[in-house]
């Protein structure tokens, strides 16, 4: 079992709801348990363009998935929530990141860790 910590960021449609579902949607990966969430945070998004202010959370996760595969559901999870990735540092419906797995130290085309 593996613990990983997962940032959770939206700031389009409702990001608080959004963040809450994301939270639930994260409890529904396979082989995979939220044990702990922050509380919701609201955040002034650093872009160049004006966008709204973000909403953001931590999710700890206990996980038997190895780090690529929880990538894989991470994502999936985005684009359930619409995300599209119009361009870099633009506004999102749901932002998930894998901030740590275990104590590993992860340099892959796919993730950075
Ligand atoms: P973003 O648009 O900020 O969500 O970045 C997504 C891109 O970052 C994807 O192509 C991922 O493969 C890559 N990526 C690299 N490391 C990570 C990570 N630790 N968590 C999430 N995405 C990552």
């Amino acid at each position: 079992m593996s613990l990983a910590y997962v940032a959770l960021g939206a700031n389009l449609i409702e990001p608080v709801t959004q963040v809450r579902a994301a939270l639930a949607a994260l409890g529904e990966i396979s082989e995979t348990r939220v044990v702990s969430a922050s509380s919701l945070y609201s955040t002034e998004a650093i872009t160049a363009d004006k966008q709204p202010d973000y909403v953001n959370a931590v999710a700890a996760l206990e996980t038997t998935l190895a780090p690529d595969a929880l990538l894989t559901a991470l994502f999936d999870i985005e684009n359930r929530f619409g995300r599209q990735r119009e361009y870099h540092h633009a506004p999102r419906t749901l932002d998930l990141d894998l901030l740590l797995y275990d104590e590993q130290i992860i340099d892959t085309p796919r993730l950075l860790v």
